[in-house]
């Protein structure tokens, strides 16, 4: 197919398949708008995804359409913008989506805390095994136990400063957090205890520790890309999740997600090489399947309210932000897969160059400058390209959200909504100028390696 594409590029002539002329795409893919040719080359590229992850973007795909649907609906649904809506149905449990959703939540916090209690189990039992077992059982006993540290819920770390991550309190970056504080209060819940910032192309929130702090992680690789208000969108899409709550990030749930990918992993089957790795495998297969199974149940009984709960948090971004930054956001996560092979691309430049001879620039100077450029510059035939794929293929990379194109089309579908918030240009370059030492630090540590 490339090479098609390539002979498409040369010689200028219409597309293959239906003859209609094509979008000669120069360092973006040569496509045909009419008919779809070529519209997703990437796809041969992809390895086959698990069970577990195929079982998840096959539910992905299914409760986005029907999420959206039901969203839309005056009558249980909320629309985005609007001020009373993303609370309608918080205050309306005795609607049917709302007890279904009850449901299937007390059925995730029971089966989560099941998975709790065959560590506990594990830990009693091993104990007994320790202090009352004879002969060879004691020993089997401290591997009980052992597994049952492994298994242990853990709350999370608040990373380490530093290399090609910064640390920020309040005192490091105030105006940041007084922007981050207003966004929260826009949307009804706190700020954060702390600020991580790195390469990557997304963002997020999250707890730590066990009194539960909010730590926001902030990837330059999407934020550089962003308009100020967008960024106004980004936060209020975060803080959204803790005002609207969301079973899956629930320390228990969440929790027991982390338990049983520990057991996965755990009870993986080991290469067949002999007798002995065939009886392993024998033996761990019956408890490898019930593991996959509890698995997919939970992912069943959260996914929905989990997709459901990003809905709103877009919601919620649109309310802080206005629908049109909001929208903007969407098109900018379409394309933070290219802007991340971007940023690869200069980090390979960059670590191929030392002690080459064009040594005397120094490459993370303005790296941040260029990948805006770089996501400025993706013209609208490859949007509309990465709009079909993410259509095509149903899901986002992370299955976790609800696809992109959907989310965009919820945002783009009723009356445009004002901002709450506008960050003004004057107190954005104020922000700005705070993460100027970090931005710099965190380019230098990425192309350096
Ligand atoms: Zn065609
Ligand atoms: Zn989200």
């Amino acid at each position: 197919m490339t090479e098609t594409a390539d002979t498409v590029r040369a010689t200028g002539r219409g597309c293959p398949e239906c003859g209609e002329p094509v979008d000669v795409g120069g360092q973006y893919v040569t496509w045909c708008a009419a008919c779809d040719w070529n519209v997703d080359p990437g796809v041969r590229d992809e390895e086959t995804p698990g069970r577990i992850e195929r079982l998840r973007r096959r539910l992905a795909q299914r409760y986005g359409e029907q999420l959206l649907a039901e969203l839309s609906d005056p009558a249980t649904g909320d629309a985005p913008g609007t001020a009373a809506g993303t609370t309608a149905d918080r205050t309306r449990p005795g609607t049917r989506t709302g007890s279904r959703r009850g449901t299937a939540g007390v059925f995730a916090t029971a089966l989560a805390v099941a998975v709790h209690g065959v560590t506990v189990a594990l830990l009693a039992g091993g104990l007994w095994l320790v202090f009352a077992g004879r002969g060879a059982l004691p020993v089997v006993g401290a591997l009980m136990i052992g597994l049952a540290v492994v298994l242990r819920p853990r709350f999370g770390r608040l990373p380490k400063d530093g290399g090609r991550r910064a640390l920020l309190r309040r005192t490091d970056a105030p105006r940041l957090f007084a922007l981050l504080d207003d966004v929260a209060g826009t949307v009804g819940t706190t700020g954060v205890r702390a600020v991580v910032i790195d390469a990557d192309a997304n963002a997020s929130v999250r707890t730590y520790g066990i009194r539960q702090h909010r730590v926001l992680h902030i990837g330059l690789g999407l934020w550089e890309i962003l308009s100020p208000q967008e960024r106004i969108a980004l936060l209020g899409h975060e803080f959204g999740h803790y005002a609207h709550g969301d079973t899956r990030r629930s320390v228990l749930v969440g929790a027991a997600f982390q338990s049983l990918g520990t057991w996965r992993y755990t009870l993986a089957p080991v290469p067949a090489q002999g007798l002995a790795q065939d009886f392993a495998n024998l033996l761990t297969a019956l408890p490898r399947l019930l593991v996959d199974g509890v698995l997919a149940l939970l992912e069943h009984l959260t996914l929905r309210e989990s997709q459901r709960a990003e809905y709103l948090a877009d919601s919620t971004a649109a309310r802080a932000a206005g629908t049109e930054a909001a929208a903007g956001l969407m098109d900018r996560l379409l394309v933070s897969g290219s802007v991340a092979g971007e940023l690869r691309r200069e980090t390979v430049a960059a670590r191929t160059r030392i002690g080459g001879a064009a040594r005397r620039e120094d490459p993370s100077e303005g790296l941040w400058e260029r990948l805006a450029a770089y996501a400025a510059a993706v013209p609208e035939h490859e949007y509309e390209r990465l709009r079909r794929v993410a259509e095509r293929r149903g899901h986002q990379v992370d299955a976790t959200h609800p696809p992109t194109h959907l989310r965009h089309r919820r945002l783009t579908r009723g009356a445009p909504g004002g901002a709450v918030l506008v960050l003004d240009a004057a107190r954005a370059a104020e922000v700005d100028g705070e993460l100027a030492a970090v931005r710099r630090s965190v380019a230098r540590e990425l192309l350096r390696g």
